[in-house]
């Protein structure tokens, strides 16, 4: 029996599929019919004291007590932007009791039921916080390597930690936690209140304000139509196309920011000005491998993670992957086909091209991403490409694809999000008569 141990880095949606997959025996049938059985060891570590990562709702903001940065950038109104009918691991699905679209805690508990249902609590370290990746070299190792990981306690910043030794490693640290905060002229002199929408909880704090809101992404449109209930007034800054949905009366949009002036007043670049109480950076968030010691190869470019084959396999060293740094996805089914497509590498059921041809690979999907007039922050954006890419990581993993369904059900959604703005999360889908899809009501 070989066995592979694996670290895995955070239990929120991407390690606990991770762990879904890797930690039962199983037997991979080679080419000539023979049977090698494998047993997987992993351990994951997770810097909180339960599972879901961002899922995880609080109210806090900033740090907590033990100085650790808050991770959940949920707030208490959050309710999906994706219904459950394609938000689901295939194998899992929400339960028939919730609507489509469903409260933040509502996918907490999904999450800590798909642990429990799939017995993998047990191989959770909770608040070990992984400080330190490393590769080391080693003849027998998987690609040459093995992993040295070091953990120390998220309770005590003066622990020195430990170290063990893994032959792979799935980061799963999530991407929603540290803001991007654009430079604004003039935000110096502003006195209103500058904040990112990562420590947006509720709409009551702004009871009767004048709201601006930069970034017009899945949060900006949320958030805004949110704060609509409770601001006296909104304004949606953002340099795309106008929205096309009908939006609340008192909610406008503006094109992107030139600068910030004293005491209150943000300036559009089409040289309109208005006065604003708060200013909410609804701009992203960065990518943060902090954790990984130069040697591991993995390199940041401003929103590009590289060198990363199909998005997920770190081509120096390709026991090691990186889950869900992709925008624009629907996370748990992509999580799972990711997850089932590194443990055929790791397995030897999915033999990699060399480096050289999968970082060609690499290069032509974002130079096609750059000729196709996609800015460079977009080098993981699926969004129209996502089903083919889902389908394409499941065929050369030699599993099953996500069902049909998920794709239907993600298109509709896409499109009452776009008309519908300000209700489509009243709607609900219900199985169609041939029982094969949804239609909604
Ligand atoms: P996370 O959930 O962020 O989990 C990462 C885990 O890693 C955390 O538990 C963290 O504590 C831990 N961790 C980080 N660093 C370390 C370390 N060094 N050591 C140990 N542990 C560490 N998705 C949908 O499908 N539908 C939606 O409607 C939807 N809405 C969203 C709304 C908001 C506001 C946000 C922020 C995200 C939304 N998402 C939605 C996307 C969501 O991020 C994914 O669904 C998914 O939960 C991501 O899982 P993850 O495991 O990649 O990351």
């Amino acid at each position: 029996m070989r066995v592979i141990k694996v670290a895995i880095i955070g239990a929120g949606g991407g390690g606990l599929c991770a762990l879904r997959h890797l930690t039962k025996p199983r037997t991979i049938k080679g080419s000539a019919a023979e049977e090698r059985p494998v047993q997987f060891e992993a351990v994951c570590f997770e810097q909180a004291a339960k599972v879901g990562g961002t899922w995880a709702y609080t109210d806090q903001i900033g740090t907590d007590k033990h100085g650790n940065l808050i991770h959940s950038s949920m707030y208490k109104n959050l309710k999906t932007n994706l219904p459950k009918e394609c938000m689901a691991f295939p194998d899992f699905p929400f339960s028939d009791d919730l609507p489509s679209f469903i409260k933040h805690e509502d996918v907490q508990n999904y999450l800590e039921d798909y642990a429990d249902n799939f017995d993998i609590l047990q191989y959770i370290q909770f608040q070990r916080r992984v400080c330190q990746v490393r590769p080391v070299a080693e003849e027998g190792g998987l690609f040459g390597v093995r992993w040295e990981v070091a953990t120390q306690s998220a309770l005590d910043p003066h622990d020195c930690g430990s170290s063990d030794l893994y032959d792979a490693v799935i980061v799963c640290n999530g991407n929603y936690s540290i803001p991007s905060v654009p430079p604004l002229p003039g935000q110096e002199s502003f006195q209103g209140r500058v904040m990112h929408s990562h420590d947006y909880r509720y709409p009551e704090t702004f009871k009767d304000q004048v709201v601006v809101l930069l970034g017009a992404n899945s949060s900006g449109q949320d958030i805004a139509v949110e704060l609509s209930s409770m601001a006296s007034k909104v304004y949606l800054s953002h340099n795309k196309a106008p929205l096309v949905s009908q939006l609340p009366d008192n909610m406008e949009e503006k094109p992107g920011i030139e600068s910030l002036d004293a005491p209150n007043q943000v300036t559009f670049i089409d040289g309109t000005s208005v006065r604003a109480d708060t200013l909410m950076l609804c701009t992203g968030y960065h990518y943060d491998y902090s954790f990984l010691a130069p040697e591991c190869g993995i390199q940041v470019d401003d929103y590009r993670v590289t060198p990363m084959y199909k998005h997920l396999i770190n081509t120096k060293h390709p026991s090691m992957a990186i889950l869900g740094i992709c925008k624009r996805i629907v996370p748990f089914p992509f999580f799972d086909v990711q997850v089932k497509f590194f443990r055929a590498v790791l397995e030897g059921s999915l033999i990699l091209p060399s480096e050289a041809d999968m970082d060609k690979d690499t290069d032509l999907d974002y130079k096609t991403r750059l000729a196709q007039g996609k800015p460079h922050r977009y080098s993981h954006e699926m969004s129209g490409r996502l089903f083919e890419y889902m389908n394409e990581v499941a065929d050369l993993a030699g599993t099953e694809r996500i069902p049909k369904t998920f794709e239907d059900v993600y298109n509709w959604a896409a499109k009452v999000r776009r008309t519908q703005l300000m209700t489509y999360k009243r709607m609900n889908l219900i199985p169609n008569e041939k029982g094969d899809g949804f239609v909604p009501v």
